[in-house]
This record gives C-alpha cells, structure tokens and sequence, in this order.
C-alpha cells in the first residue's frame, strides 16, 4: 500500500483543470492511481454505461445558465431527475418511498406524470412484515413493546421494481441502510431526490454546515467502539 487517498483533506485540488494530476500533492489519485484510472476507463467504453455518463455530464452542463454576471444555476434537483430521465430515453419510473414520506412521493409522481412518465412506486413498509422476523425485538420497536410495526424492506421494493420492469429508480426519504440495500438489489440505476435527516428536514448537509456552531457536537472525538 502506498500512501493514504484523501482527496477530501486536498488543499490543491488542480484535478478539475489540471490533465496530469503533477501538480496534486504527493497522495493524488491523478498519479499514484494511473492503473486503476486507465483501467476503469475501459468501462466507460461500454456503450450504456459511456451514453449514461455522457448525458450525465450533458445534465450537468445544462444546469447552468450564462448570464451577464456569471454562470447561474438554474434547476432544482426534481427537475434534472426528470430532464436526465427524459435524455435517457426512460419512459418507466419507479419510487421507492419511506413511509413517513408519502406525501413527499405522491406530488413527485405528479410532477413526473406530468411530463409524460409512466410511475411506478413502492413504499418502505410494502409486505407488511413485522420487524421480529429480521431479530428486532419488542424493546427496539419505536411504537413500544406489543406494537406491530412492520420492518422497513427496502428489498421488496427492489423486487417489485424489479418486476414491475422500471428503467430508472428514484430514492425518497429510505433510511440510511435501507437505501443501501434498495441500491443493492435495483436492477436499475438508481437516483436519490430525498435522502432521510430527521433533525434537518431531509437536508442532512444542514448538520455539516453548522458543525463549526450550533452542532458543534458533531466535531467531537470519541473512542472508536463499533458494539
Ligand atoms: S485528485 Fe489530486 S488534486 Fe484532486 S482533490 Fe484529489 S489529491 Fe487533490
């Protein structure tokens, strides 16, 4: 192993505008990580996975405008979900709601209903399991011991995508975890339009934000204990 890749400690950060990464730190991926960059360039010659990236890229760059004082911004993230989709070709969609959102899901149906796309969405609790059967016990259920509550199954939602023959998923609100394992078993790619926060409003960037503040908490160190 060579030296630690922390581009996120990068004081340079050249690699947006430099072509050979020489004038990165000593730990640039630019190059010290040729090999994996050179080989991972043979799959962006794949033709879907080259044409997915290039209208990614092509989203990218129409979410800017050129005006008299400067590039501006211009699309709330809702609306590049349905402008890639619609550069993509997609015609079927599928939601993969948390239930604490259902509101949140059905005006995004709406919106992308509007602009023509067929949708398809599933909710967290579809299956109605109860949360025992994955060895939550009665204490670690948020309604109380006695309560049924069904477990979140971010798989089934895959599943019923899956089957439901979606072309391009998109994430509202699943737990962190849950939206881990939807990612896993998607057979489309997927986009997140809400990742969950339920302190910041589903806008967890808040809590990076005002870690040097008010949640100056977050900055604490503690020993690391994964029990
Ligand atoms: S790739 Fe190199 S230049 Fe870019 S952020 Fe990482 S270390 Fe810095």
């Amino acid at each position: 192993m060579g030296e630690k890749i922390e581009c996120a400690k990068c004081t340079k950060i050249v690699c947006g505008t430099s072509r050979t990464g020489n004038q990165g730190p000593s730990n640039c991926p630019t190059g010290i990580k040729r090999d994996v960059i050179q080989r991972v360039l043979l799959e962006y010659d794949k033709p879907e996975v080259r044409e997915f990236a290039r209208q990614a890229s092509i989203q990218e760059f129409e979410c800017y405008i050129n005006l008299p004082e400067g590039w501006t911004p211009r699309n709330p993230r809702v609306e590049e979900v349905a402008q890639f989709a619609k550069k993509m070709g997609y015609k079927k969609l599928g939601i993969a709601f948390c239930g604490g959102l259902p509101d949140e899901a059905r005006t995004l149906t709406t919106i992308l209903e509007n602009r023509g796309f067929e949708v398809v969405s599933v909710c967290c609790k579809a299956g109605a399991i109860d949360k025992e059967r994955i060895g939550i016990t009665k204490e670690q259920k948020i309604g109380g011991p006695g309560s049924f509550e069904s477990m979140c199954n971010p798989i089934t939602q895959a599943e019923i995508l899956n089957s439901e023959g979606t072309e391009f998923n998109i994430l509202v609100g699943l737990c962190v975890g849950h939206d881990s394992l939807f990612f896993k078993y998607s057979h489309a790619l997927c986009t997140a339009l809400i990742v969950k926060d339920r302190v910041f409003g589903h806008n967890p960037v808040a809590g990076l934000y005002l870690s040097g503040t008010y949640y100056r908490k977050l900055m604490r160190k503690e020993p690391f204990d994964s029990s």
